[in-house]
């Protein structure tokens, strides 16, 4: 499968070719059709969030490893 995936922050992402997922348990493989980018997906894009007194908590403190595939909010058909 191909996901566009955020390799470093703040540069472009890269389409690159992935291994399918294999579900598990009461797990589901969902073909996705589209997703929609929010802006959870921006702020791990850029590498940190703003805190509640405007500092910048970085991703990668609050557990986030790169590289990984954005995107939350998809639609898709159940494939598995
Ligand atoms: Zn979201």
């Amino acid at each position: 499968m191909k996901a566009a995936r955020i390799v470093k922050v703040d540069e472009p992402l890269q389409v690159q070719e992935l291994q399918t997922p294999k579900p598990k348990g009461s797990q589901i493989l969902i073909k996705v059709q589209s997703s929609g980018v929010c802006h959870s997906d921006v702020h791990v894009w850029e590498g940190y969030y703003e805190g509640i007194d405007g500092q910048p908590l970085r991703t990668t403190d609050r557990g986030v490893k790169y590289p990984l595939t954005p995107g939350h909010e998809i639609a898709g058909i159940v494939v598995h």
